[in-house]
């Protein structure tokens, strides 16, 4: 979970300016930041932790930080009175799952939580199609499940086709907010990478919506190769006491331990 949180800071300066070079430096930029990836991710931990009304703690952890990034639709779902949902497919329903991943003991209650926090807005069913299946791939990763396992998994119940490579999809690849047009190759930048470093760099730098596709990424690459504590820390700085706060209690009912050194 917290991998979703380092891929949005490390994306986070690169959304509205095209980035084709994954060996950018540094990684964790000293001017990066947390956005909506990170405000959102948060509030789905502390509704599935504490039982929240998933509707009340978005709009709780949302209005505490208005100038997040928020997308358009969101941004007016958010500061309005509305609680139904607005038929969205964006790629919101993906970044925010991982706690879903997280919490759960088998892979059905990890797609029934993941479909719990998303129908409430994120209810078209690409929405849907799009959380399940990043929860499914972080959760198979939580399990030990190998990158061709998860692969096979992923284009049998969801019927994505995965391209075989971030390298395949950089030369035409768009500035894309879609589930369907971010969610297979942020699965793909995981899947295909050395490490948890690697996959973040190629999802940042495929020249798209850089810090979601960081989330997504990232939560799945944490999963599957670990957070780095020295990454980790850097972007733990960064994040207010009340995040902190609810990731810690996050990683503690898991029994896992927190990478940040
Ligand atoms: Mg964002």
């Amino acid at each position: 979970m917290l991998g979703a949180v380092v891929g949005d800071v490390v994306g986070s300066i690169y959304e509205f300016r095209g980035l084709e070079d994954k060996n950018f430096q540094p990684l964790v930029h000293p001017a990066a930041f947390f956005t909506d990836d990170t405000v959102l991710t948060v509030a789905v931990a502390d509704a599935l932790l504490h039982n929240r009304d998933v509707v009340e703690a978005f709009k709780d952890w949302g209005h505490r930080y208005p100038d997040s990034g928020w997308g358009g639709r969101f941004a007016k779902w958010l500061f309005s009175d509305e609680t139904r949902p607005y038929g969205s497919y964006g790629n919101g329903a993906a970044m925010r799952v991982s706690p879903a991943a997280f919490l759960a003991t088998s892979l059905d209650e990890a797609r029934r939580l993941a479909r719990k926090v998303t129908e409430v807005t994120h209810d078209h069913p690409e929405g849907l199609r799009g959380a399940e299946a990043a929860v499914t791939a972080i959760f198979l990763a939580l399990q030990g499940e190998r990158a061709h396992t998860i692969r096979a998994q992923i284009e049998r119940d969801f019927e994505y086709a995965l391209p075989p490579s971030p390298e395949v999809i950089r030369p035409s690849y768009v500035f894309n907010e879609t589930c369907q047009g971010t969610v297979p190759e942020a699965i793909v930048c995981a899947l295909e990478a050395r490490d948890y470093e690697d996959a973040v760099r190629e999802a940042v730098s495929l020249g798209g919506d850089a810090d979601t596709l960081g989330a997504i990424t990232g939560a799945i690459a944490e999963a599957l190769y670990g957070l780095p504590d020295d990454i980790g820390r850097q972007v733990w700085k960064k994040l207010p006491r009340e995040m902190r706060v609810i990731i810690e209690q996050l990683y503690a009912a898991k029994g896992a331990v927190l990478p940040v050194g």
